[in-house]
């Protein structure tokens, strides 16, 4: 078992001036949280915490993360709490160690392979803290490398499986290939263990033979460069075991077809010495077409730079010569942790400050900072700022836009769960519609057969598709109301005018006259009287030239007989004098519930707008534009009433009143609550009700809640 000793040894080598008293504390307090916790190895639990900080300081990082490594596993696996690492440890260690735990505690066990690249797209959308992935990938390594103790092999194989999709892919990503490398080849282990052992003995053989092939080449480029005047260091490798697979299997070749087994790597002391030295490789060597790489002139996207070439080797074999300085070998090494490794007399230059362009934004002002621990604070990074990643409920993981809300979710499943969208719970718990989605959260959306979306829908949606299906539904509704309405109101003016509009709306004289009014279609027409746009009477006008139209707004109320009938109309609840199918809406603000007095306003291109006798707005209308309105005896439907309320303590506050709602079979439509000070809350939501009974039934049952102080109807 590493020593803390060693560790802070290794501190003090790259950094001397380090103050390692964060260290030592974290040091203490893991050992006495973790004590008589064991490894499967039965060493004591500390000697993990322990090897993950020493390779936190292998990579040069600052001292709070090799503290935040020596205590990453305390909230999960102790009584810790992050409000105690807090405490001792500082803000960030608290977030750093947050979004570890947060990280461990997800769980990818569905179709992993298929959704493996968004789910390490989550895990680093997750961190807005960089150290958060580099002590996660320390931590993997461990367990990847002491993965022989489990017992069961197909636990050791889902691990190395998980490993291979999930974890060297972002050591990759980060370029830090000296991680990305080790993972593979113990993984690779595990998941082919018969292909492991082949590619290991087919290595094997003839390895005297390689050897010496191998020093010979050394020698040579060595020579050619020396000669130039090049100084270099030139290096000879196997390649990775798992890279070799995956080129036979990629590429579909026997292990004698792979020709660069053995990697060269020529280091030098400037650029243009790469490209001399690449000139006079190929000189020597013929290179193969296509195979040479300039990631000098254009670096990966993770930072790596370096010149791939493939030439045929002094045994007519090909052979992989790769080209860099010593700048780029140890970004080459280190990826991204680079940046968080302390340089000893050098502050970062603008090269490496440009080699992350994805975080580049993130460190603005970094001339600021006169110290490396300075520096390390104040960067964050976030590598996906746009999105969020959450799972369904079955743990697949869905990709949206940061901000989205589960109506948004909701229309990325389907359009008709988008539409039958009721309600929705995150992590399990009831959440208003236009709650923002968190990565990691868990999605259920609740559904009702025949409920239909909501215009207020489009205040909050985020996603294209939300909005165009929501606006295509509302429009698709509008345009048959305003059919019916319509045709309602052409036939009672044609009546007056001794006209049989049923008739003359198939005639050719009526296509003529949508023509000649810009429509395309009869029914267009029809749509557009009925949103108010044009009278009857103008259409009439063009039917039957020598009918004078009147310009008149209130030709409702004026040329609409009186009448008794009461037959079932489209607006299920109302009752318009002398009217039947008309477009009714209720006022908004308002909010009419049967039983309550009404009355009726014409609105140009509307309809008729239901408010509360005395609401404001109404009392603003134009008197002859009103109409009389009732409700009817068996008003059916659900009526939206939004309620204030003000209350103590927000905690299961929700919960409460959403129970009482659906003991009083009335639905939440929508939920605003905001924190205030001490505790308060104050707020509003939405519910659905049948009539002003079952309205004044529900505020009493509401007024019983304890933390509720006041509420009203708004
Ligand atoms: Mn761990």
């Amino acid at each position: 078992m590493i020593r803390i000793t060693e560790i802070i040894d290794k501190i003090y080598d790259y950094y001397p001036d380090a103050d390692v008293d964060i260290v030592d504390r974290a040091y203490i307090f893991s050992a006495k949280v973790h004590e008589g916790q064991h490894r499967l190895s039965g060493e004591p639990y500390l000697s993990h915490p322990l090897e993950v900080a020493s390779i936190l300081a292998d990579m040069r990082l600052d001292t709070t993360s090799i503290a935040c490594g020596l205590l990453h596993d305390v909230v999960e696996d102790t009584h810790a709490t992050i409000s105690e690492i807090e405490q001792l440890f500082g803000t960030d260690a608290a977030k750093i160690i947050e979004g570890v735990t947060k990280i461990s505690s997800l769980s990818f066990d569905t179709a992993q392979a298929r959704q493996a690249g968004n789910i390490r797209k989550m895990i680093l959308a997750m961190a807005d803290d960089i150290r958060v992935i580099l002590i996660k990938l320390a931590d993997r390594l461990h367990n990847t490398r002491t993965l022989h103790y489990h017992k069961k092999e197909e636990k050791k194989r889902r691990i190395a499986q998980e490993t291979l999709d999930i974890y060297s892919p972002i050591a990759a990503r980060l370029g830090i290939y000296w991680i990305k490398k080790e993972l593979e080849d113990l993984s690779f282990f595990y998941t082919q263990p018969e292909a492991y052992e082949k590619i290991k003995q087919l290595v094997r053989t003839n390895q005297e033979d390689r050897e010496a092939y191998i020093r010979e080449v050394q020698s040579s480029i060595s020579d050619i460069l020396n000669h130039a005047n090049l100084p270099c260091a030139v290096t000879g490798r196997y390649k990775q075991f798992y890279s070799i697979y995956q080129k036979m299997r990629a590429q579909n070749l026997e292990f004698e077809q792979v020709y660069d087994v053995i990697a060269f790597r020529v280091i030098l002391d400037t650029i243009p010495h790469c490209y001399e030295a690449l000139g006079l490789i190929h000189s020597k060597w013929r290179p193969i077409p296509y195979k040479f790489k300039d990631y000098i002139g254009f670096p990966k996207p993770n930072g790596y730079k370096s010149l791939h070439t493939t030439v045929i080797g002094p045994w007519a074999e090909r052979m992989e010569v790769q080209i860099r300085t010593h700048e780029m070998e140890q970004v080459a090494n280190s990826g991204i942790a680079a940046h968080w490794s302390y340089k000893e007399g050098k502050t970062l230059d603008e090269e490496t400050q440009n080699t992350f362009a994805w975080i580049q934004n993130l460190v603005d002002h970094q001339d600021n900072y006169g110290d490396p621990e300075e520096f390390l604070e104040n960067v964050r990074i976030d590598l996906f700022p746009k999105d969020v990643y959450v799972f369904t409920p079955t743990g697949e993981v869905k990709n949206l836009p940061k901000g989205s809300t589960p109506v948004d979710f909701a229309y990325m499943i389907h359009t008709e769960v988008g539409h039958q969208c009721s309600g929705a719970k995150v992590n399990n718990r009831l959440v208003p519609l236009q709650y923002k989605l968190q990565t990691g959260d868990i999605v259920e959306i609740i559904t009702q057969k025949g409920h239909t979306p909501s215009p207020d829908w489009l205040k909050y949606v985020k996603t294209g598709k939300a909005r165009a299906r929501i606006r295509q539904w509302i429009k698709k509704q509008e345009t048959e109301r305003s059919i019916t309405l319509g045709r309602e109101l052409c036939e009672k003016v044609f009546r007056k005018h001794k006209l049989n509009f049923n008739e003359l709306v198939h005639s050719k004289q009526m296509e003529a006259a949508a023509r000649e009014l810009n429509f395309k279609k009869v029914e267009d027409l029809i749509a557009h009287i009925g949103y108010g746009k044009i009278t009857p009477l103008q259409l009439i006008g063009k039917l039957v030239p020598e009918v004078k139209p009147k310009k008149d707004d209130s030709f409702f109320t004026k040329l609409i007989p009186r009448r008794k009938d009461k037959k079932a109309t489209d607006a299920d609840a109302i009752i318009v004098d002398g009217l039947d199918d008309v477009l009714i809406r209720f006022g908004q603000c308002c909010q009419p519930v049967p039983g309550d007095p009404i009355v009726g306003y014409i609105t140009h291109g509307a309809g008729i707008t239901v408010h509360r006798k005395g609401c404001f707005n109404a009392l603003q209308m134009n008197p002859e534009r009103q109409i009389n309105v009732q409700w009817k005896k068996k008003a059916a439907g659900a009526f939206q009433v939004k309620v204030n309320l003000k209350a103590y303590d927000k905690v299961g506050l929700l919960a409460e009143i959403s129970s009482v709602l659906s003991q009083m079979d009335a639905n939440i439509v929508d939920v605003n609550l905001e924190s205030a000070k001490d505790k308060m809350v104050n707020g509003s939501f939405t519910i659905a009700v049948k009539d002003i009974d079952h309205l004044d039934q529900v505020m009493a049952k509401l007024k019983k809640i304890n933390k509720i102080q006041s509420i009203s109807r708004a």
